[in-house]
């Protein structure tokens, strides 16, 4: 059976976070980001069961940025590269703005880039063993 959105997570872990939907193969919720000098930007996060981190934006009715990555979200709405959109991009959960860093939505992309490390880590090792 394929990954299907509703056993992504748990009720649990996505309880009270804003503008959920599930999706066939993701969760989606409502993201922001906030700029110093020009507010919050909104998009939309899809969460898909590979890891990856989608971000439609919504900063502006005109806005067309659409499938970015969450460090290419918070330079769009930021305007500047900050690099830290782990902690910059936000979710609403129970009406307060939640670091993406400090929910559940990030276990995927963290096991996902775990597991590169490592066999990156492996093949060093390997390359450093005497023969
Ligand atoms: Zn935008």
């Amino acid at each position: 059976m394929a990954a299907d959105g509703s056993v992504l997570f748990s009720d649990e872990e996505l309880s009270e976070i804003s503008g959920l939907k599930k999706g066939s193969n993701f969760v989606e919720v409502m993201c922001g980001c906030t700029s110093r000098r020009y507010g919050d930007a909104v998009g939309r996060l899809r969460v898909f069961a590979s890891g990856d981190l989608e971000i439609n934006c919504e900063c502006t009715p005109g806005c067309d940025e659409a499938k970015l990555t969450p460090a290419a979200f918070e330079k769009h709405s930021e305007r500047e590269t900050a690099r830290k959109w782990k902690s910059n991009v936000w979710v609403i959960v129970k009406g307060e703005k939640v670091p993406l860093s400090k929910t559940a939505l990030l276990k995927y992309y963290n096991k996902a880039s775990k597991t590169a490390n490592g066999s990156h880590q492996r093949c060093e090792w390997a390359s450093m063993s005497p023969r």
